[in-house]
């Protein structure tokens, strides 16, 4: 339903998988310069914004992957593209060994199989590098530990010797305040930070357990409105939303998420590039200071939907 009541909402990877993403860390005290960002167009029209830092490809606050992997990442997306135009295509790439269903599973650039990318059993381990320092230690300790209160379907689990479990590291992108990727990668993946804001922080462990941006939602052209006109040339791809058969919208559109992008994020010209319908305020989206009950509820959510499983 529509209307300005902030229910709990949100849009997170469901069971297989993940897609088209993109957006920020919401904190316009940082700007990324234009000029650094990249746009690759797949054959089918798909755009991904993208720029190199410290040997990885990230688009927007989100880590695609490292720089050996990326061109790797688009020739299977690719060759994704080109099997379902022309199935035969695909054919004949792969020698017939059995019939079967096939998997109802929604390829996207991000996730070329089709895997869980949930937490098993809601347990993310982490560690912490030494290069913080105790005071920077203490918000991100605090941060962690307001989630393991709050949130019951995931908890953040210390474990510096876990093989596959998030790395709190320093951000150097100075255009950036952190990094993440989003779901369950395998191994160690990196959560990068530079701002210290309990709301930053969470927002990044949130990509990290698998939420998109809140204005990501399938449903959010009943709620907000993108101005396209005043979005900064090159970054219209940040503001993509996230459908398909990989992704699900969970309860209702929140403006409150900590996952929702601010009013003015990627602004070319002062004006903003999201405004929201139903009488709600420029001011009331964009909210950096905690996970909301809605973030909350859609976690707890995500982990409860169980019907595909773990990787
Ligand atoms: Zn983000």
């Amino acid at each position: 339903m529509k209307n300005s009541k902030m229910n709990p909402a949100k849009i997170v990877i469901a069971t297989l998988t993940l897609s088209l993403v993109l957006a920020s860390c919401g904190t316009p005290s940082v700007q990324e310069k234009a000029e650094d960002v990249k746009t690759h167009t797949f054959s089918n029209g798909e755009t991904l914004n993208y720029r190199h830092v410290d040997g990885l490809i990230v688009s927007d606050d989100i880590i695609v992957g490292t720089e050996q992997e990326f061109p790797g990442m688009i020739d299977r997306y690719e060759e994704i593209l080109v099997a379902r135009k022309d199935p035969e295509a695909q054919n004949n790439k792969v020698s017939p060994q059995g019939v079967g269903i096939i998997k109802n599973c929604d390829i996207n650039f991000f996730f070329t199989t089709c895997q869980d990318s949930r937490w098993k059993d809601g347990k993310v381990y982490y560690s912490v590098d030494n290069t913080f320092s105790q005071t920077e230690k203490q918000s991100i300790a605090l941060a962690l530990a307001d989630w393991n209160l709050r949130v019951t379907g995931v908890k953040w689990i210390y474990q510096p010797s876990a093989p596959n479990r998030v790395a709190f590291t320093r951000e150097t992108d100075p255009n950036a305040c952190g990094h993440s990727s989003i779901g369950y990668k395998g191994g160690v993946q990196q959560l990068r930070l530079q701002c210290f804001k309990q709301g930053v922080i969470q927002h990044e462990m949130g990509h990290a357990v698998g939420l998109f941006h809140e204005q990501s939602r399938c449903d959010r052209d009943n709620f907000v409105t993108i101005q396209w006109a005043n979005i900064k040339s090159g970054y219209s791809g940040n503001f993509n939303k996230a459908c398909g058969n990989t992704v699900s919208d969970y309860g209702t559109y929140n403006y409150k998420s900590v996952m929702h992008y601010g009013a003015y994020g990627f602004s070319s010209n002062g004006k903003p590039t999201i405004v929201p319908k139903n009488g709600v305020a420029l001011t009331d989206i964009g909210q950096r200071e905690a996970l909301d009950a809605g973030d909350i509820s859609a976690i707890n959510k995500m982990y409860a939907a169980g019907t595909v499983k773990y990787h």
